[in-house]
């Protein structure tokens, strides 16, 4: 992803450095701030909620170099950088600042910009776990095709896939058998730009959206994402994008490939995170089997 916001020459006089003077005599700090964020849902909706609004990214790094003094700039590109990623949106930021009066006992050029700075890039790194399945046409080449589209995204690294299972259709009408799989793995992508990705390869191998819980070429589910009970887990209940996905834990055929992916993995039920293997063991795994290998 190439789209940028730059935020250029944000100024704070602050007391920021190592020095005892540094404490007491106020100097400029100027940050350069850029985000990396998927521009495209924006620029097709001219929808505030699909971008991050600049405004409030300069807010908060002005906050924070108008904040309590610390001794070191790498200490203020840090916390404007994490403050920068706590927007979904975003998912990679530079920060650099410079520090034009630092103390160095040599003479800088430019009075105004030169001097010592420091850079920094940060990029998003959540946790996710789909889910794929197929019970039309050639469904193992689907599922190959769908896993190599996911695996070839640069944004989505895949950690870990599981084998394939063979499950008996739940719900819905009368449908043939399906084959399931589940991939973990981490990505820089907001939840909703990875669930639009999702529905991008679901249309490629000609999914259509007819009957719900009809039979399909390919269904891919975001299961969860983020790590549940850390600051990365996110939450959704919209009919867009409701994450964790709420049948998760009562679907066997997920969490059966999900625990072969990771068998350390834990889900959230309400309140409460469980691991996987508890949920499933609760479950049982009536109407799983195992699959075929995975095509080469
Ligand atoms: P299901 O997977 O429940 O059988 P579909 O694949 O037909 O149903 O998806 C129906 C809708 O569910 C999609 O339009 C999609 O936007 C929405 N949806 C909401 N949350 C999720 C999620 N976590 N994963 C996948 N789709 C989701
Ligand atoms: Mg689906």
């Amino acid at each position: 992803m190439t789209d940028r916001i730059h935020l250029e020459g944000l100024r704070v006089v602050s007391c920021h450095g190592v020095l005892e003077h540094e404490k007491v005599d106020p100097q400029p700090f100027i940050a350069d701030i850029t985000l990396e964020v998927d521009l495209t849902a924006a620029g097709l909706s001219d929808d505030l909620s699909r971008t991050v609004s600049y405004a409030d990214i300069a807010q908060a790094a002005e906050a924070i170099l108008a904040g309590p003094p610390v001794d070191l700039i790498e200490t203020l590109v840090d916390r404007i950088a994490t403050a920068a990623l706590a927007y979904l949106a975003v998912e990679a930021v530079e920060v650099t600042l410079h520090k034009p009066h630092a103390p160095a006992g040599v003479t800088f050029q430019d009075p105004e910009s030169g001097g010592p700075s420091v850079t920094i890039r940060r990029e998003r790194d959540a946790a996710f776990v789909v889910a794929l399945g197929a019970n039309l046409g050639r469904r193992e080449r689907t599922l190959v095709s769908a896993l190599e589209a996911i695996r070839s995204d640069p944004a989505m690294r895949v950690l870990a896939v599981s084998d394939l299972y063979m499950t008996d259709p739940v719900g819905g009408p009368d449908q043939p058998d399906y084959l399931n799989a589940v991939v973990v793995g981490r990505t820089r992508l907001a939840p909703w730009t990875m669930l639009e990705k999702l529905h991008l390869i679901e249309n490629w191998y000609g999914r259509t959206r007819d009957v719900r819980w009809g039979a399909r070429t390919l269904d891919l589910d975001l299961i969860q994402y983020g790590t549940p009970g850390d600051p990365s887990e996110f939450a959704s209940e919209t009919s867009e994008l409701t994450v964790p996905h709420p049948r998760a834990h009562e679907r066997a055929f997920v969490l059966t490939p999900w625990l072969d992916a990771d068998p350390q993995a834990h889900v959230r039920v309400g309140d409460r995170i469980t691991p996987v293997a508890d949920v499933l063991q609760e479950l049982g795994t009536d109407g799983v089997r195992p699959g075929p290998e995975w095509l080469r």
